[in-house]
């Protein structure tokens, strides 16, 4: 079969199978897994497969790949995991089952437009833990907020979560946890409320998952990555049991040379404001590949073929050397592995065409 390239191979019985292992893990544990669709921008044959294989629901960055699953006619709890937006709060009640939020401006809107859309619509509320990106961090705060969700008669206050390890770094611990369920505790008793959700973090935790460690009382999480890629993030480890063959990125050779492995002239910048370094290694045998910085993220791909040393990219060519592999030439394919921003560049750009492999269920 020839594919016009470059390509997004898919592998849906891989992500079945992921999906899987960390939902069987959490089940162990009293935890519900939902599968987090944002790096395919709300695929929905993987939303569909991430179902099949027993997710709680489905959540996701943006509203519009909610709205795509959803008009595909498929029928889980959404929840939209980026802070809603002021502007679009009448689409997000419409489209999400749940949102996770953490300004009460935003609550006031989405119960607001819940009254006009006579639709009620279900909110975590996040608590900053250290990670230094979305939640609430003080007290005083987080009293106020959670006091008035639960007047607002078109918001249910469905739970409380946290995030770790997506801006700050900072790695979810048992610590981290027993402090995060202190809060929880405290506001339970505080307003005589039980959270039915009280959602932890993301692919970060699957280690803690694994070893059984994430203290009781925690009893969701929202896991993309380690899903997709069979990896778990604080660690970059494979997932036990996970398989790592869920995308493979192709494309293909349109010129064949040997040139010095230094530019030669008066050297500027490069095309992205850049000024390149170039090791000296004589004449090498290079080869341009048909995809770029539109399609993917150099640094995250690592070559599956023989052989293969990646250069750079320029936005439509990635520059690769081949002297160590005498079988190439001009058309042949080059596949590569993905990490999780290569990956979601791939997902991003309309140039790179997406091929599944298809799983019977
Ligand atoms: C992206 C995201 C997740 C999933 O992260 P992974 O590392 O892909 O598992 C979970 N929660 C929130 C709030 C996110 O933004």
């Amino acid at each position: 079969m020839n594919i016009c390239s470059p390509y997004l191979e898919i592998n849906l019985p891989a992500i079945y199978h992921n999906a899987k292992v960390i939902v069987e893990k959490g089940k162990e544990q009293g935890i519900l897994i939902d599968g987090v669709t944002k790096v395919s921008l709300g695929d929905p044959k993987i939303a569909r497969v991430l179902v099949k294989a027993g997710v709680f629901g489905i959540s996701d960055s943006r509203i519009e790949s909610i709205k795509r699953m959803k008009e595909d006619g498929l029928d889980t709890q959404f929840t939209l995991i980026r802070l809603p937006c002021l502007s679009q709060v009448e689409e997000e009640i419409k489209y999400a089952d749940v949102s996770l939020n953490s300004e009460f401006i935003t609550l006031k809107a989405l119960n607001e437009a819940g009254e006009r859309l006579k639709k009620k619509h279900k909110v975590i509320i996040m608590v900053e833990m250290g990670d230094i990106r979305e939640g609430i961090w003080n007290k005083e705060e987080l009293y106020f907020v959670i006091g008035e969700v639960l007047k607002m008669e078109n918001l249910e206050l469905w739970g409380i979560g946290t995030n770790f390890t997506c801006f700050g770094g900072v790695i979810p611990t048992e610590e981290k946890y027993i402090s995060f369920l202190e809060i929880v505790r405290d506001l339970e008793k505080r307003f005589n409320i039980s959270f039915p959700m009280v959602s932890g973090g993301n692919s970060s935790s699957i280690s803690l998952l694994f070893e059984g460690k994430i203290p009781s009382g925690i009893n969701h999480l929202r896991i993309g990555e380690g899903i997709m890629l069979g990896r778990e993030t604080s660690y970059r480890k494979p997932v036990l049991g996970a398989r790592t063959d869920t995308f493979k990125f192709v494309g293909e050779i349109l010129e064949i040379k040997e040139k010095p492995s230094i530019p030669w002239g008066i050297i500027g910048e490069d095309a992205f404001g850049h000024k390149p370094s170039f090791k000296v290694r004589g004449i090498r045998k290079r080869a341009l590949l048909n995809f770029g910085r539109q399609d993917i993220d150099p640094e995250g791909l690592i070559p599956e073929t023989f052989g293969i040393e990646i250069l750079g990219a320029t936005s439509d060519y990635t520059v690769v050397d081949i002297s160590e592999n005498d079988s190439l030439k001009v058309g042949d394919s080059i596949s590569f592995s993905l990490n999780y921003s290569a990956l979601l560049q791939a997902f991003t750009s309309p140039f790179v065409k997406k091929i599944y492999k298809e799983v019977d269920l």
